[in-house]
């Protein structure tokens, strides 16, 4: 599996990791979250507007990988950095 595949933006909370696009496995729902910090957020424009994360995830969240076309389907491609 590629690291960072779906990397959107530099994690503004920890600034130690990136924030990248997640599913959450029950409600099928996507998601960021920061791979060193696991902070989480909404939507990828959110990382920018504060750095307090938003709570409103279970703990016990089940987190996979979106495949592309789940990150077509909602819109994010555009949100994805490619630059390596
Ligand atoms: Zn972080």
């Amino acid at each position: 599996m590629q690291k960072h595949s779906h990397k959107v933006a530099w994690c503004s909370s920890c600034d130690q990791g990136w924030v990248e696009i997640c599913k959450d496995i029950k409600t099928k729902e996507l998601f960021v979250v920061c791979d060193e910090c696991e902070s989480r957020w909404e939507h990828p424009l959110d990382t920018v507007k504060s750095n307090i994360a938003t709570t409103i995830f279970d703990e016990d969240i089940e987190i996979s990988e979106p495949t592309e076309e789940e990150i077509v389907l909602k819109g994010w491609k555009k949100y994805i950095l490619n630059s390596y």
